[in-house]
């Protein structure tokens, strides 16, 4: 569903993608790990086409990556990203958020987009605060609305990138369990994070990443209990 071939990519002098070759199935989980600058923020930005990439191919369902335009729209339509800030619309209400760009993107009527949106906040569990403002939900009711948002174009993919660690710690179960029933669901995912737990119960695959390349591709069982390359052991002594 989705496929990464050679993909470089730099800021300046850093290399910070480099030849990044990567296949995701529909259906698949994938935890994406590894420390701090190695690269993993900018791989998702890439796949949404937040961040062009300077050689390679992208291709999503069979197709290259729209540069601009109505396309590009589209696109970021069908990859649904969540970010580790909230980034909810702060002057529109829970409900205006998980409407807007159904009505705006994807052509729904009012009415439409506001059934789709209520049945996806009982979905995420935010059913009583659908009049309210992000600014007065907790950082967990608003990350969830937040993937309710995302649902909501009916994206082909999602993107996950550390949507738990701006969380106070009793709010990032809750926020996983949404994603855990996403992945029980069926949907296609690209998530990283530091949640070791979800790694091991969610993931089909572990992509490790370590200065701006893949490192280790492998199952979370072999990854955890096995890794092969010293930087993933290092890595992981550090974390667990
Ligand atoms: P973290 O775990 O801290 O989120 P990461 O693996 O997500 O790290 P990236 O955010 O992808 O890492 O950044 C990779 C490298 O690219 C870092 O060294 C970062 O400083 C650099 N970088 C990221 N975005 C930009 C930018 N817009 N301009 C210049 N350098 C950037
Ligand atoms: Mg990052």
């Amino acid at each position: 569903l989705v496929v990464l071939k050679n993909v470089n990519k730099h800021f300046g002098a850093l290399h910070v993608l480099q030849d990044i070759d990567l296949t995701i199935r529909r259906g698949e989980v994938v935890v994406v790990i590894g420390p701090s600058g190695s690269g993993k923020s900018t791989l998702c930005r890439a796949i949404n086409r937040l961040e062009a990439i300077d050689s390679g191919e992208i291709a999503i369902d069979g197709r290259p990556l729209p540069a601009e335009g109505r396309e590009l729209a589209a696109l970021r339509a069908d990859v649904g990203m969540v970010f580790q800030s909230f980034n909810l619309f702060a002057h529109k209400t829970v409900l205006q958020n998980v409407t807007l760009g159904q009505i705006k993107v994807r052509k729904k009527d009012k009415k439409e987009a506001e059934d789709r949106a209520r049945a996806l906040l009982e979905r995420v569990g935010v059913t009583t605060q659908a009049d309210k403002y992000p600014a007065q939900l907790s950082g967990g009711q608003q990350q969830r609305v937040a993937i309710a948002r995302a649902l909501a174009m009916e994206p082909k993919v999602m993107l996950f990138d550390e949507p738990t660690s701006a969380l106070d710690p009793e709010m990032i179960n809750e926020v996983l369990e949404v994603m855990q029933q996403l992945a029980r669901d069926g949907m296609t995912m690209v998530v990283v994070t530091h949640e070791m737990g979800f790694a091991r119960s969610a993931a089909n695959r572990v992509v490790f990443m370590s200065d701006g390349r893949i490192v280790e591709e492998t199952t979370p069982d072999e990854f955890f209990t096995n890794p092969r390359s010293d930087r993933a052991k290092d890595f992981l002594s550090k974390i667990l």
